[in-house]
């Protein structure tokens, strides 16, 4: 008897760093073992084409939009054994449920999203896709101010929406010293980093 384990991947970090990539190097990886693999990205997500997950290399594999979760499950087809899901955190909550449903019937589920939102807020069902994967990447992006490892998304427009699509004109990667937190204090969130002071090391002794 064959036994078929499911598993939970989830790739994250900052825009630009190689999430994307780093989906379709999984994808073809598995396409290679012969495995049937399909791409799913939030219909949301239209910034370089309507039907290709595309990277900001210019990297592309075809994918299938869809407008919410439970979509996923509708067009998921019966040889498919793995599931690729770009762009993961603007899924709304019923993806925690459709991706454990989904591991738990043998698929390998590879989930690419940003971890932090644009005022460094974790961002949507990351927190919880987080933990419940098997397996997580946190990957780094380069600071466009100073070039160290980045992992905070700086937005550049002003705007209160929290989804703004948008490319490096709206975005850049930041480190933590070059964020700047986004219009947060005003839409009534702190970002986590604004509570705490600049840490320095007392003795007392
Ligand atoms: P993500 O999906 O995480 O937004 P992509 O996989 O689409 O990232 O793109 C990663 C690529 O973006 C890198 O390989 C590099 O060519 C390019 N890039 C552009 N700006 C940056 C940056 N500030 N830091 C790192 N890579 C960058
Ligand atoms: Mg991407």
């Amino acid at each position: 008897m064959h036994h078929f384990h499911g598993s939970i991947e989830v790739v994250c970090g900052p825009m630009f760093s190689g999430k994307t990539e780093e989906l379709i190097r999984r994808v073809k990886r598995a396409q290679i073992a012969k495995q049937r693999v399909q791409i799913f990205k939030p219909a949301i997500d239209v910034r370089y084409d309507v039907e290709d997950v595309v990277s900001h290399s210019s990297q592309a594999i075809k994918s299938e939009p869809v407008e919410n979760a439970v979509e996923i499950l509708l067009k998921l087809k019966d040889s498919t054994r793995v599931v690729a899901i770009d762009e993961v955190q603007f899924f709304d909550d019923a993806i925690i449920t459709v991706v454990s449903k989904l591991a738990a019937r043998g698929y390998r589920i590879i989930c690419a999203g940003l971890d932090l939102d644009s005022r460094a807020i974790p961002f949507g069902p990351m927190p919880t896709l987080l933990a419940m994967a098997d397996e997580v990447m946190k990957i780094h992006a380069i600071c466009t101010v100073c070039g160290a490892p980045a992992t905070r998304s700086q937005r550049l427009v002003a705007s209160k929406e929290l989804v703004v699509i948008g490319e490096s004109d709206a975005y850049e990667a930041r480190c933590r010293g070059h964020f700047q937190a986004d219009d947060a204090e005003e839409q009534g969130h702190l970002p986590l980093d604004a509570e705490i002071r600049p840490f320095t090391t007392q003795f007392s002794n």
